[in-house]
């Protein structure tokens, strides 16, 4: 079994952990937080060993009545991996910690790229980060980029990729954040981060990104034009995106028309937290304009596809941190370890209920 030692306990981190908890190859060895909050309550409700984070603050935990398994040092003596779900730029601060005790550590996608030896999604390039001392999982819109971008390359080829990120102002419980009542260019200037953070991925792709903020905490939505160097239809392209794991490709029947529907269904489906895991792309809107804007020497004409992606920010990230421990450990390769990945957390029968209704309704 995988040890498996979670530094930060907080949006991402409970959710890491209790995937990984799900998993027939991984046990958790404990988690390190840094004061005694409700989340220090969810983890012990759980049975899972709580570690400080932060030496001079263990009298709190004595005196909220919290029983303390060690120091964040001794959990990453004894973790085989350690995901690290610290605010951004902590854990950069953290990474001397890592390298001094020979552990292998996954940061999340708020740290800078030139922190960690590598940038990781599972389906884009999962092969790549084995034996990597410090592995970056990308951030929740590059994760949902990344998967949209992997398949239509490998199909079609990618000539450029212009996308607008709609994104939530802050997560549900982040009561500081905002805006409240206002549509943000953010950031004003072009590109925004994302592109070339999707660069860290695919060093050689072409991408173009727009950033904004408003008033939401559900999800972030993206508006996606990619220019494909081959012509598609729309059927073909519905097929190969349904095709793969971790995409939901929302069928028009049943109504979904925002995330709010969306959050609304995987509450209904019995979802943890109601987390929406895939990238969720209307059927409805992906478009293909064959042959409009580019033509090449020999008459071959290249398709405009146009689609809208809604992206779980709290939530997708959480099998690409699974399948990164495996991946850097190598213990398994990319399908078996996103075959079992979803297995273990139920993201092979995504939003079950609804699909059980399709099949049994013949329906679309
Ligand atoms: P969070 O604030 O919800 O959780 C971070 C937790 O770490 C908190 O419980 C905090 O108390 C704790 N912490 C602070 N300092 C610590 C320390 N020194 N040692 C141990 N724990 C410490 O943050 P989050 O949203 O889970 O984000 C974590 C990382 O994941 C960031 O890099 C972020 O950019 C990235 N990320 C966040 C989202 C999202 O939408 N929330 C999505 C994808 C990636």
């Amino acid at each position: 079994m995988i040890q498996v030692g979670i530094n930060g306990y907080g949006t991402i981190g409970k959710r890491v952990a209790d995937a990984v908890r799900a998993q027939p190859d991984m046990e958790v060895v404990g988690v390190a937080k840094t004061r005694p909050n409700f989340e220090a309550g969810t983890a012990i409700e759980k049975g899972l060993d709580l570690y400080a984070a932060i030496e001079k603050r263990k009298p709190l935990f004595a005196e909220a009545g919290i029983d303390i398994a060690g120091d964040v040092e001794e959990l990453v003596a004894a973790s085989d991996v350690v995901v690290d779900a610290c605010p951004s730029g902590v854990g950069a601060d953290n990474a001397e910690m890592y390298r001094e005790y020979d552990t292998p550590a996954l940061l999340q996608g708020g740290e800078d790229a030139d922190v960690v030896d590598s940038s990781f999604n599972a389906r884009s390039n999962y092969d790549t980060v084995e034996g990597d001392d410090l592995v970056r999982v990308v951030s929740c819109n590059t994760t949902g980029l990344s998967r949209l971008v992997a398949p239509l390359d490998e199909e079609y080829g990618i000539e450029k990729v212009r996308t607008t990120l709609v994104r939530r102002g802050g997560d549900p419980a982040q009561s500081g954040r905002g805006p409240i009542d206002d549509i943000l260019p953010n950031p004003v200037t072009l590109p925004s981060h994302h592109g070339p953070d999707v660069n860290t991925i695919f060093p050689d792709l072409d991408i173009d990104t727009l950033g904004l903020k408003v008033p939401a905490t559900l999800m972030h939505m993206h508006s996606v034009n990619v220019t494909l160097e081959s012509d598609a239809t729309v059927e073909e392209v519905r097929d190969l995106l349904e095709g793969e794991r971790r995409m939901f490709v929302i069928p028009e029947w049943l109504g979904l028309d925002g995330a709010g529907a969306i959050k609304e269904l995987a509450q209904d489906a019995g979802r943890p937290r109601a987390d929406v895991w895939e990238n969720c792309i209307w059927g409805e809107s992906i478009t293909v304009e064959s042959g409009s804007s580019t033509t090449r020497a020999g008459g071959e004409t290249a398709s405009d596809l146009y689609l809208f992606q809604a992206i779980h920010q709290e939530s997708d990230v959480v099998p690409e941190n699974v399948d990164a421990i495996r991946a850097v450990l190598g213990t398994a390769d990319r399908a078996e370890s996103m075959a079992t990945t979803d297995e273990a957390m139920g993201l092979d029968d995504p939003l079950a209920p609804t699909r059980r209704a399709v099949a049994a309704d013949g329906g679309e």
